[in-house]
């Protein structure tokens, strides 16, 4: 594939950073669900953790395909660093608050973010409410000194630790997805309660919340954007934050791979390699491919977003081939480690598990196709 020095660079960066800061406590993070904060801040200060966002607010500056690079190498040694830190943090609160925010909102919180002294959270799906945002329930309702929420969301990753969250809120029921608002609130409002959610599948250095709001007040200074654009928000971040997923489930892929090429040189069946039996080289050659084709998807739709240019087809196309490739390497690698692949001991069973968490948030596959078939077709079927 054809880089610049400078994206060559920003990967090179991302993987020493990941090999040097991430891969040694992998498996204790796993054990012990604890949030990455403290690999959050040496991101930022190795320039890991700015982004595409300009330098003015102490963003990073890098151009969306480097940024895809980066969450590659990151993600592939750990999807819940990537989870917390990239696209999270950066591509769906830092997108909501950079793209809609004034510029009083973009100096107080981004220069924060992107040091990591503030932790975001973006809060969208809700108990009753997942695929279709539009019948959200949590209310946000008008009064003289800002706003009153009160509802419930569900599966907010950093949800129990951000400082920041921005929310989600249905502020003219008749409206559908024309009345959602968007707005940041703090972590520790009155009236906000937050529960971790325990026992998830995977991703488990990723904090998982449930937060309900109960007559939390928000000034009218935290409204991002003006009432009514919440679902333009909420759409032009999650571009983003499929982009960077498809960018990790590809490091995923390239993980798996690489274990399976090791292992299949070093462990022997028949008298030989297992790398030397057919049905070994498929999977090898099959995982490859994949592998490659998710890569090329990638960072299509990283230059199709540098160019400006309508990047909805190529991101959904990216999110979705790329996290089901993600879950199918991690499945067959299980398979060509045999027994030992089971084991915790080794990272593959836990990057199956991690895999198919990318496959649901941001839009499950099946929401990925629907966008996809209305690119193509022209007609909504949802
Ligand atoms: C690990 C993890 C982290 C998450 N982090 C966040 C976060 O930070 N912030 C946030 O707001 N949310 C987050 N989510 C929520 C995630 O975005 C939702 O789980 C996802 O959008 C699906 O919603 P749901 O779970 O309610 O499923 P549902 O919408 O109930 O869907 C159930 C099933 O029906 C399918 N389906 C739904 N509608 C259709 C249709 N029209 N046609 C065909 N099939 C359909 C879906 O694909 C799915 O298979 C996270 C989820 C996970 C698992």
């Amino acid at each position: 594939m054809q880089l610049t020095e400078a994206q060559r660079m920003i990967y090179a960066t991302a993987k020493r950073f990941a090999d040097r800061e991430i891969r040694p406590y992998v498996r204790e993070r796993r054990d012990d669900e604890s949030f990455p904060l403290d690999v959050m801040r040496k991101m930022a200060e190795s320039g890991l953790l700015g982004g595409t966002f300009p330098e003015e607010y102490g963003g990073g500056g890098i151009d969306n395909v480097s940024y895809v690079l980066a969450c590659e190498a990151i993600g592939g040694v750990s999807p819940s660093v990537f989870t917390a830190a990239l696209t999270v943090q950066l591509s769906l609160v830092g997108t909501a608050i950079y793209a809609f925010g004034t510029e009083e909102q973009r100096r107080r919180y981004l220069p924060e973010l992107f040091a990591a002294r503030l932790v975001g959270a973006f809060a969208l799906s809700e108990p009753n409410v997942g695929s279709d945002p539009a019948a959200m329930e949590l209310t946000a309702q008008h009064n003289e000194g800002g706003w009153v929420l009160n509802g419930a969301k569900f599966w907010i990753s950093n949800g129990s630790v951000a400082d920041v969250i921005v929310v989600f809120a249905q502020a003219d029921p008749g409206k559908r997805h024309k009345g959602i608002a968007a707005f940041i609130v703090d972590g520790d409002a009155p009236g906000l309660e937050r529960r971790v959610i325990t026992e998830k599948l995977g991703l488990h250095a990723s904090n998982t919340a449930a937060l309900f709001f109960d007559g939390v007040h928000v000034a009218h200074d935290r409204l991002l954007g003006k009432p009514g654009d919440g679902f333009k928000i909420a759409q032009t971040s999650l571009e983003s934050g499929r982009t960077s997923t498809a960018a990790c489930a590809v490091g995923i892929s390239q993980a798996c791979l690489d274990a399976c090429i090791a292992y299949a040189g070093q462990r022997r069946q028949w008298g030989k390699p297992i790398g030397g039996h057919q049905l070994i080289q498929e999977i090898v050659a099959d995982m490859a491919t994949d592998c490659e084709a998710a890569r090329l998807l990638t960072v299509e739709a990283a230059r199709t977003r540098d160019a400006g240019e309508p990047a909805t087809k190529a991101v959904v196309m990216a999110k979705q081939f790329a996290t089901e490739a993600a879950v199918r390497a991690a499945r067959n690698a299980i398979a060509l480690h045999g027994g030992v692949g089971y084991l915790g001991e080794y990272p593959i069973e836990a990057l199956l598990r991690d895999a198919i968490g990318l496959s649901l948030y941001e839009g499950t596959t099946q929401i990925q196709k629907l966008i996809l078939g209305r690119e193509l077709l022209g007609v909504s079927a949802f």
